[in-house]
């Protein structure tokens, strides 16, 4: 174990249009209130001597830390952003050769603050932070969340709230967005400059390809989908599907007004600024190909000096994945309801569930724990579709067994979630600390009913916001 940082700070090989040089603000008390173990251990840091490593490293000067430049389209408009309340400490690479961006998010104003105050409330960074390795224990792609530190102050949102700030871990924070930002250069060079360091940096095998431009949008067109196939197994809204908060590496990043569904329902929304739906559950995927889109458009005159060639290019890979979506969600929806083979009908079954859970207003999460515990049939209105189900299994083939991480027990329920972070403001951590060790094993049946029981109708939250 290392009691140091292993620093190496690539991405500041990009031209300056990409980053500016930050610091993270002098806090006077900081602490660190929650630490992730087995994380620092995967990153070889030192558990006992991390709190003086981190804060030593926040208040050192010789620190090269920056902030990212990019751009988004912010529900369907275009505007220029950067990291506003980021700063990134270092690239940390571990003993296994693998690079992460450390980077501290709330930790004060950058050049990209814009009106904010570059801060975070200790409730919000400790959302990320519950949701992040939640979601990274379900086995699904993200950033993940090494530690919560107290600021020690008093920041103003709808009231005065604690300060706190979150360590984020990344393959990299690259993002669409950045793409974006760097389309708009007067440099033509910069868009190929992010391409090749994207590709070196996330998909090396490759760099080598005389076609790796396309390769890399194919890349991360499968990253995409493989990804909100992930997020509908487990009914996981994002919320804030900007292209400024999708990465290029495939994780699931910037954790906001996400939230996990209770009852199902596919237009299902929570996010207080998404007054049309544009990010809702059924939304995510369509939103997905939108952004891709996007990103296509920034080097499609890298791909072919004929624009109307390197369109059709384009065109063929969102159809081609657009299909692959829908087989790689079929076979998803197939395995949580305990079905193999092909079958022409199992879209029908699968719709006809979808609409009864819609219809009765169903709990996601625990109406798949019952089917897979063959108890569905204990509601009047499921024994008809159940029969067919029986039925359907009929004709599995034998040979695959059950896939046993597929359907979630525990999941951060919002109610849980605000019930946690509300007692963390007075004071008290019983319930998050133990909130978090169960969310650790999301497949095994050994759960606390409280966590896992769906809210009752004064418990249930409909709305969630930024809570920047
Ligand atoms: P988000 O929706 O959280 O991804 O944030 C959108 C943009 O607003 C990003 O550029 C953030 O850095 C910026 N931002 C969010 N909260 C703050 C804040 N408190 N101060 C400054 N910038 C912020
Ligand atoms: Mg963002």
């Amino acid at each position: 174990m290392n009691t140091n940082w292993n620093f190496e700070n690539s991405y500041l090989t990009l031209p300056k249009i990409f980053y500016s040089n930050t610091q993270p603000e002098n806090f006077k008390n900081l602490k660190v209130i929650l630490k992730n173990k087995s994380l620092l251990e995967f990153l070889n840091i030192e558990e006992s001597k991390f709190e003086t490593l981190l804060i030593n490293s926040m208040n050192n000067k010789n620190i090269n830390y920056f902030s990212q430049a990019y751009a988004g389209h912010q529900f369907g408009y275009f505007t220029i952003l950067g990291d506003g309340r980021a700063t990134l400490l270092g690239e940390h690479i571990n003993k296994k050769n693998q690079r992460f961006d450390i980077q501290l998010k709330g930790s004060g104003k950058t050049p990209y603050s814009r009106n904010g105050d570059g801060k975070g409330t200790l409730k919000s960074m400790i959302r990320e932070y519950i949701i992040s390795e939640a979601m990274h224990n379900l086995n699904i792609s993200t950033t993940r969340s090494l530690a919560i530190l107290k600021t020690g102050e008093k920041i103003f949102r709808t009231s005065f709230e604690q300060g706190g700030i979150l360590v984020r871990v990344a393959k990299s924070h690259i993002r669409v967005g950045t793409f974006q930002l760097a389309s708009l250069s007067k440099e033509k060079k910069d868009v190929e400059d992010l391409l090749e360091y994207s590709i070196k940096r996330l998909y090396p095998d490759i760099s080598k390809n005389n076609d790796r431009y396309l390769k890399f949008f194919e890349k991360i067109a499968e990253s995409q989908i493989n990804l909100i196939v992930e997020w509908q197994r487990i009914g996981f809204i994002h919320g804030v599907m900007n292209t400024d908060n999708m990465s290029i590496s495939g994780e699931t990043i910037d954790y906001g007004p996400c939230a996990f569904m209770d009852e199902y329902n596919p237009n299902k929304k929570f996010s207080s600024i998404d007054h049309n739906g544009r990010y809702a559950f059924n939304n995510q995927p369509r939103i997905a190909f939108w952004n891709l889109a996007r990103l296509a458009e920034t080097f499609l005159h890298l791909i072919d000096e004929n624009q109307d060639k390197a369109i059709k290019k384009i065109e063929k890979i969102l159809k081609l994945y657009e299909k692959k979506y829908h087989e790689l969600w079929m076979s998803m929806m197939r395995d949580k309801i305990n079905i193999n083979n092909f079958n022409k009908n199992d879209e029908n079954l699968i719709k006809e569930l979808l609409d009864l859970m819609h219809v009765f207003k169903m709990d996601y999460t625990n109406t798949f724990c019952d089917i897979e515990n063959n108890v569905i049939q204990k509601h009047d209105f499921m024994k008809g579709w159940y029969e067919k189900l029986k039925e359907r299994r009929k004709l599995n083939n034998n040979k695959k067994t059950i896939n046993k991480n597929i359907n979630p027990k525990i999941v951060p329920r919002n109610h849980i979630v605000e019930k946690v972070l509300n007692e963390v403001e007075k004071g008290e951590y019983n319930n998050l600390d133990s909130f978090i060790i169960n969310l650790k094993s999301p497949y095994k049946n050994d759960k606390p009913n409280e966590f896992v029981r769906e809210p009752n109708e004064e418990e249930k939250v409909h709305e969630t916001f930024c809570g920047t």
